[in-house]
């Protein structure tokens, strides 16, 4: 057995071969996070190319013979609940969903996605949903075969859905018919939530946090406020993009971008906290794992509880702000004059909109609720793309109260499925009962958290989560990672209760 790594000495040719592609992928992530960044426009044509070749070489490696061989041994030696039979296990997950792709499906796929793509930004900017059906039932009918493939042609066979095996790409080993109880009582809390504070007509008044905000000290407070959260500059960097995301290159270089609104903080400040989550939690991976499967990240669903619980949980904070106020004041002379009772009440509105990414945090799950009933029915056929539309807005006034005013504000709005990427949404609403319910846990054991925020201080919760959630990797599924962090499966118990407190707070209304 190695010291270092505690794999058996039988998986040491699969942790060599595993390197190779672990190299590959983090040469994709640079070309990639540089396209996003910094290359010209002109660049595009070769760095496609450039990154068609290297998926090509990732997608050799893994199908060569000797890394199945490699991959056999190592399961062979491996003694169950060992970190050698977590790394068989997740080397064997990659390796399985990467051979079960036909490569005539995978390239059909890919031509798919870049079309659908194309046609889903000429039906968005001209809100004509015409413009993309053809292509969005093409999209439809791959994923179903997609689906098929990856549950080894037998999609029904445990009594789940097809749908599953696409859910298990963002969120291994999550089922639909799991996710609907939570999403169930999601719905059942928080619609009446929203009720009671239209009800109330209490409108909070947002004007004294506008004004101008240079973007300079927009950059410099909020990496002032990521470095107190914990993120290591020394192992990542911060820079401008079109849109905010977090990248990783393994534990010593992890990169997160943002953009900024010149007349309101909030948006940029916000966006680099949600980004230090990401980041904060990639630099805390195993690094003796690096370069294998088992130091990466469990899922889309948990790396999204870190990244909410660092922007929402403390970020917005009454007990935060104690200590961030009067370095908001101090970066920011416009908005001097801000005091707490102006400030907090600001970042806990609740409204329902149409638009799911400008959503808060009181109605965001619902509008996550909307897509996780519909592209279910999608991929089941139970829903044909024709009628998707009509669904949408009739999904848009059951749960939210409003009706889209066209197809750009209603069905056209994401990019998701324009990418096939069916199963994603729901990882956003998994996010943020697992932030919640990790976050209680936290509490629990280490006592006043608040006192702690005020006084600028975020070690000793940086420290728990590193103990119970990125120092394992990706040994633990979800589902036994929250077992193991919280004592209990997941729930919306948590959620439910913090949203609870916040909207009889901030509107004075209980439910
Ligand atoms: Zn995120």
């Amino acid at each position: 057995m190695s010291e270092e790594t505690g794999f058996e000495s039988g998986a040491k040719r699969l942790v060599e071969l595993w390197g190779e592609i672990a190299d590959l992928e983090a040469t994709i992530q640079v070309l990639s996070w540089d396209q996003e960044t910094y290359m010209p426009a002109a660049g595009q044509a070769a760095r496609g190319s450039a990154l068609g070749t290297l998926a090509g070489l990732r997608h050799a490696k893994l199908s060569q013979t000797e890394l199945g061989d490699a991959l056999a041994a190592a399961e062979a030696c491996a003694e169950s609940g060992t970190p050698t039979a977590a790394l068989a296990r997740s080397a064997r997950r990659v390796v399985d969903k990467t051979r079960r792709i036909p490569a005539d499906l995978a390239r059909e796929l890919a031509r798919a996605q870049s079309r659908g793509h194309a046609a889903w930004r000429s039906a968005h900017a001209e809100a004509n949903f015409a413009l993309f059906a053809p292509d969005l039932e093409n999209l439809v009918r791959l994923s179903r075969l997609e689906a098929q493939a990856l549950a080894d042609g037998t999609p029904a066979g445990d009594g789940g859905e097809a749908y599953d095996a696409l859910l298990d790409k963002y969120e291994p080993g999550a089922k639909a018919a799991e996710l609907e109880p939570l999403f169930r009582s999601l719905l059942a809390e928080l619609t009446p939530l929203l009720q009671a504070v239209r009800a109330t007509g209490t409108e909070i008044d947002e004007s004294p946090l506008q004004g101008a905000c240079p973007r300079d000290a927009q950059l410099a407070f909020g990496t002032r406020v990521a470095k107190a959260f914990g993120f290591d500059f020394d192992a990542g960097r911060i820079d401008r993009a079109p849109h905010p995301f977090c990248t990783s290159f393994g534990t010593g270089d992890v990169r997160i971008t943002w953009r900024w609104n010149d007349t309101d903080f909030r948006p940029g400040f916000f966006g680099i906290l949600h980004e230090t989550g990401h980041a904060l939690y990639e630099q805390g991976l195993p690094a003796r794992w690096g370069r294998t499967p088992l130091g990466k990240p469990v899922s889309l669903g948990v790396h999204e509880s870190q990244s909410r619980l660092w922007e929402n949980l403390v970020g917005r904070s009454r007990s935060f702000w104690e200590w961030a106020l009067p370095e908001l004041h101090a970066h920011f002379p416009a908005l001097s004059g801000v005091t707490l009772e102006q400030l907090w009440p600001a970042l806990h509105t609740v409204k329902p909109s149409l638009i799911r990414v400008e959503a808060d945090q009181g109605t965001y799950d619902l509008h996550v609720a909307v897509r996780f009933e519909l592209e279910r029915r999608l991929i089941a056929g139970d829903l044909a793309v024709s009628d998707l539309p009509g669904a949408w807005d009739e999904a848009y006034e059951r749960t939210l109260g409003l009706s889209p005013a066209g197809p750009a504000n209603g069905v056209l709005q994401d990019i998701h499925w324009s990418m096939a990427a069916f199963g994603y949404f729901p990882t956003y609403t998994l996010g943020n009962l697992m932030m919640a319910q990790l976050f209680e846990a936290a509490r629990a054991e280490l006592g006043d958290l608040d006192a702690a925020f005020a006084r600028g201080e975020f070690a000793p919760l940086l420290d728990w989560l590193r103990r119970n959630v990125h120092g394992h990797g990706h040994r633990f599924r979800a589902d036994e990672l929250m077992r193991r962090a919280t004592g209990q499966p997941l729930g919306a118990e948590a959620f439910l209760a913090q949203r609870k407190a916040l909207t009889a707070e901030v509107y004075g209304v209980r439910v």
